[in-house]
């Protein structure tokens, strides 16, 4: 068999560290592992098999497909899905026993429309976020409408919830803003004669830094796969990035002074160098805005990219330090042996780290240890 061009080596046992980590943060509230977008680049189902070894109680997901694809790899357990297109299909999320989130009276009406027995169904209200979920005289109407399906037998409310938009700046107003509109929501379904199940609005950041808003369930995504959500947030729960990309130089050569790198000869050899030839582009996900800027751990140090990221490779300057094609390459890991990290890729490359690991993809081949 051919060697694979590169590999993303995921970590389990650091995975499942993370996620009891995660738990003690927040001890008196379930926990919602999200696997969607294939698990942030980390592979969907055996990220997901491993958090429900790791003894997450929920898992959560965006779109339908994602959920019935994870149904089919045989996961039983509670599962939410909170991202449906019109014309999605209900009758196969109910069937398949995946709880679906109303974010609007026409969305709660299309689920009972093609629900072919009681659909359970969590609220989503927008509590300032404005993406999705039901606002103001809207979350009012879909209470109502909840109300009286649930009092007609045709619905089990199972929960209410929201999503933060600045968790990641903890003491930001809008938190606070956030979780008083959620309580509000909350009070405004119990008086409907709604019990509202399961509580939750905490992501990653709010799970780690805000314990009021824990409620019932906290839904963790980028701080399970080890990764702080924001760069310049602290706390003390222990988090080891999962995932570590690495490949094998493909050639490495001298090139003499003036000599001119990839595509648009954007970097210029200063001295006669050596090369090296990563066989990795943005085909797999790497970032052209990584270009002259990101490093790569080879030859035993940090080495910089120079000139372009191309679709399948990309090179560094290795300086005078010998390398020989077939060694190894790593892009990112934990750092434990000097490597980059994917927040070290995100900020060279001007984005974010969910960004950096969600987008792997190509010719990566994923391997679990
Ligand atoms: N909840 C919802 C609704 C989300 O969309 C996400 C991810 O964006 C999360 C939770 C997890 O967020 P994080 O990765 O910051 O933990």
């Amino acid at each position: 068999m051919t060697a694979p061009q590169a590999e993303a080596v995921i970590d389990l046992d650091a995975f499942g560290a993370n996620l009891e980590a995660l738990a003690a943060c927040a001890p008196s509230s379930a926990q919602m592992t999200v696997v969607k977008a294939d698990a942030y680049g980390h592979g969907m189902v055996p990220m997901a098999r491993a958090a429900r070894a790791a003894g997450t109680d929920w898992l959560g997901v965006a779109t339908l497909a994602e959920a019935l694809a994870l149904r089919e790899s045989g996961d039983t357990g509670d599962l939410l899905c909170w991202l449906a297109a019109p014309g999605a299909d209900y009758a196969a999320a109910v069937e398949a026993d995946v709880e679906v989130t109303a974010s609007s009276t026409d969305q709660l009406a299309e689920i009972l429309a093609a629900a072919p027995r009681r659909p359970r169904v969590q609220l989503k209200v927008d509590t300032g976020l404005s993406r999705n979920g039901a606002l103001g005289r809207e979350w009012t109407a879909l209470v109502a409408a909840a109300a009286a399906a649930q009092a007609a037998g045709r619905v089990e409310v199972t929960g209410i919830w929201s999503h933060f938009a600045c968790a990641d700046e903890p003491a930001h107003p809008a938190n606070d803003a956030q979780e008083a509109v959620f309580v509000a929501a909350v009070d405004e379904l119990t008086a409907a004669g709604i019990e509202p199940g399961l509580r939750h609005l905490c992501n990653s950041p709010a799970t780690l830094t805000r314990p009021s808003a824990h409620f019932d369930m906290v839904r963790v995504g980028i701080a399970a796969y080890g990764i702080r959500p924001d760069p310049g947030m602290t706390y003390e729960t222990p988090l080891t990035p999962v995932l570590t990309l690495r490949g094998r130089l493909a050639q490495v050569k001298r090139i003499p002074a003036g000599a001119k790198v990839s595509y648009g000869q954007t970097w210029t050899a200063e001295r006669d160098t050596t090369v090296g030839l990563v066989p990795l582009g943005y085909g797999e996900g790497i970032a052209v805005s990584a270009s002259n800027r990101a490093e790569v751990l080879a030859a035993g140090a940090r080495v910089p990219l120079v000139g372009r990221v191309c679709m399948d490779q990309f090179v560094v300057d290795l300086g005078e330090r010998s390398a020989r094609r077939g060694d190894a390459v790593v892009l990112f890991g934990p750092g434990h042996d000097g490597e980059p990290t994917a927040e070290d890729w995100a900020t060279a490359s001007g984005t974010i780290a969910y960004e950096v690991v969600t987008r792997l993809g190509g010719r990566i081949v994923r391997t679990y240890e």
